[in-house]
């Protein structure tokens, strides 16, 4: 696969550069960690930006599929992805000073170090480890552990009427 990419973020920020690859899943070791099974690629686009006080953004968006596994089976089920991200960057000294500033605020966007060798690859693997599911499981048409009763809905619902 290609070699990993690495940049100066405040400039790719700063310049509203834009950075698009692919990544084997097999490469992104603790990806790897949580899959059923390291096939597949995924496509990542990531482009500099600022928000509306200057601050230095970038923007992510990864899509692609794994193969995560089943909690409930533990069968292999085909997960999709389509993150769309942002995190601002912040000198590596005020990094705690900033996320406690942010706490749970919502309208925040997550703050990463800014540095001169940032490892796009790594960053998208940290972005695909936060928008994993905490618990996977197949919808229960697709599963094999569910019961057959409850696949075609005679299953005894006491809410019923
Ligand atoms: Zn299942």
């Amino acid at each position: 696969m290609a070699n990993t990419p690495i940049v100066d973020s405040l400039k790719l920020a700063r310049d509203r550069q834009q950075l698009t690859g692919v990544v084997a899943v097999a490469s992104l070791p603790r990806l790897v960690q949580s899959l059923y099974a390291s096939t597949g690629s995924l496509d990542y686009a990531i482009s500099g930006d600022c928000d509306g006080r200057e601050r230095p953004l970038l923007r992510f968006r990864v899509n692609g599929t794994v193969e995560l596994q089943c909690q409930r089976c533990l069968e292999a089920m085909a997960h999709e992805l389509r993150i769309e991200s942002v995190v601002r960057l912040v000198a590596a000294e005020v990094l705690e000073t900033e996320y406690e500033a942010i706490g749970s605020n919502p309208d925040e966007p997550d703050c990463i170090a800014a540095s001169k060798t940032l490892d796009v690859v790594m960053l998208v693997e940290d972005e695909v480890l936060l928008a994993l599911p905490p618990f996977p499981r197949h919808d229960v048409a697709q599963c094999k552990r569910v019961d057959a009763a409850l696949k075609t809905g005679e299953v005894v619902n006491p809410f019923a009427h």
